[in-house]
This record gives structure tokens, C-alpha cells and sequence, in this order.
């Protein structure tokens, strides 16, 4: 896949709010948030979308979804609640092509989304 503007936050070419990172994920603050809460978690592997993750990928995959659990819990919103979305390719509204897990919370979310 071609580079992506989440690979030059990996890199630290652009500038991100980082709030968590580990030797195989990375989570910052969305620039556009639509909740008081808005943090991305991204895989440092470059998968453009959940299409293009394989069964190698199932670890990754899972521990992308626990590190947002954990913010939750360590930030203190996880019994609150908060919402996990992967948007996938155009329909799903999905922009940036490097996989990655929008966590939202800080509100009452809606249900169906738009
Ligand atoms: O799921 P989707 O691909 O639409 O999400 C991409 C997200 O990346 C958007 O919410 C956008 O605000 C965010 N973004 C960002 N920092 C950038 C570019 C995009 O937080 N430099």
C-alpha cells in the first residue's frame, strides 16, 4: 500500500497528540473529534483496511481493541461506556487508508449512525 498521513505521524514526520504507544500500536487524539473523546489506535503495520488483514494479522487485530479498552479503563470512561468503529473503504465512510480503531466517548452516542 502507499504511504499514508497516519505512516508520517508513526514516523513523527507530522506532528500528532500521542496518548498511548507500545512497540506495535500508536493512539492520538483525532484532529476532527466528534466526542469530547476522540483517539484513533492505529497498528504500525501499514494495513490500508479490515479487508486487507489476514489471520497473521488476528493478534494485532485483537490488541489494537484491547488498547482501547485500557485507555478506557485508565482514563475512568470505561463503565461509562464508549463506542469502537472501524470504517472500511467508501461506504463506510473510511478516508485515511492505514487501518484504524476510532474510540468515542465522552457523550451519549447515537444509534444507527448516519
Ligand atoms: O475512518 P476514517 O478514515 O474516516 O477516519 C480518519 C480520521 O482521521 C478522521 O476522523 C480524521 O479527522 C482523522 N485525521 C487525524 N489526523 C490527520 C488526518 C486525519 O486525526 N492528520
Amino acid at each position: 500500500m502507499g504511504d499514508t498521513i497516519f505512516g508520517k505521524i508513526i514516523r513523527r514526520e507530522i506532528p500528532a497528540d500521542i496518548v498511548y504507544e507500545d512497540d506495535e500500536i500508536i493512539g492520538f487524539r483525532d484532529v476532527n473529534p466528534q466526542a469530547p473523546v476522540h483517539v484513533l489506535f492505529i497498528p504500525r503495520k501499514p494495513i490500508a483496511t479490515l479487508n486487507d488483514a489476514t489471520a497473521d494479522d488476528a493478534t494485532l487485530l485483537g490488541k489494537l481493541l484491547l488498547a482501547c479498552a485500557g485507555y478506557a479503563k485508565r482514563e475512568g470512561f470505561a463503565e461509562q461506556g464508549y463506542r469502537t468503529v472501524i470504517n472500511c473503504n467508501e461506504h463506510g465512510g473510511q478516508t485515511v487508508y492505514h487501518i484504524h480503531v476510532h474510540l468515542l466517548a465522552g457523550r451519549s452516542l447515537h444509534w444507527p449512525p448516519g
